[in-house]
């Protein structure tokens, strides 16, 4: 066993994981998600992948309801690191 140990974990490797990555998003406004868009199709106009909300071509009224959603969304996130 006196092998010397070239390579020992390093104290500081961390996991690279920041937040719970959520890979289909949800329209906050319709519901519409990746996977089914809207009749007709739609695109986000603006999405949040770590909350998995976004807000699509169909929805632009639910803008501010996104925004106020993903500060909730943060603050939430910063509270629960402390
Ligand atoms: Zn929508
Ligand atoms: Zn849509």
């Amino acid at each position: 066993m006196g092998e010397p140990s070239k390579h020992h974990c390093s104290p500081s490797a961390r996991l690279r994981r920041t937040a719970r990555v959520v890979t289909v998003a949800t329209c906050i406004g319709c519901g519409c998600t990746d996977d089914r868009a809207c009749p007709g199709g739609c695109s986000w106009i603006i999405v949040e992948r770590t909350s998995g909300i976004g807000v699509c071509t169909r929805c632009s009224a639910h803008l501010d309801e996104f925004h106020a959603k993903v500060e909730a969304a943060l603050a939430a996130r910063e509270a629960g690191e402390a």
